[in-house]
């Protein structure tokens, strides 16, 4: 089944924000894939595009003796106007919260449409690229 341009802009962020989340170490693409659900035909395309537009890095990797790719992040939103909308600016949990603790950026209902807006805005700036 086709996608439409506002689910793929919409899974594109989701991506991209996944990407961001696991930081600068990068993340097997696979588990985002598997994450969000998405075929690894699907999850390529998606990936590519962040590719082209300058925001993920694309690193193959062998992986248990298969090749596959590894994503990092090239591009964070931290100008500093985004600093100050960031949610954990004014959070009540901040002093409680870590990545791998019971409250954290993965559970967060706050991070992630905060992350999205800040690519939405992010990818305004950059050429659309076909795929
Ligand atoms: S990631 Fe979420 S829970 Fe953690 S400090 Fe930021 S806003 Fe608060």
């Amino acid at each position: 089944m086709e996608r439409t341009e506002e689910e793929l802009v919409d899974l594109t962020s989701r991506v991209y924000k996944l990407v961001v989340e696991r930081g600068k170490d990068g993340v097997l693409q696979s588990e985002i894939w598997k994450e969000l659900g998405l075929t690894s035909r699907d999850g390529s395309r998606l990936a590519i595009r962040l590719e082209r537009r300058g925001l993920i890095g694309r690193v193959k990797v062998l992986e248990e003796g298969r090749w596959t790719y590894k994503l990092t992040p090239l591009r964070f939103p931290t100008d500093m106007a985004s600093i100050e909308k960031a949610p954990c600016i004014v959070c009540q949990f901040e002093s409680k919260c870590s990545i791998d603790g019971e409250i954290g950026p993965y559970n967060c209902p706050w991070i992630g449409p905060w992350a999205m807006k800040e690519f939405r805005e992010l990818t305004q700036t950059v050429a659309p690229v076909t795929t």
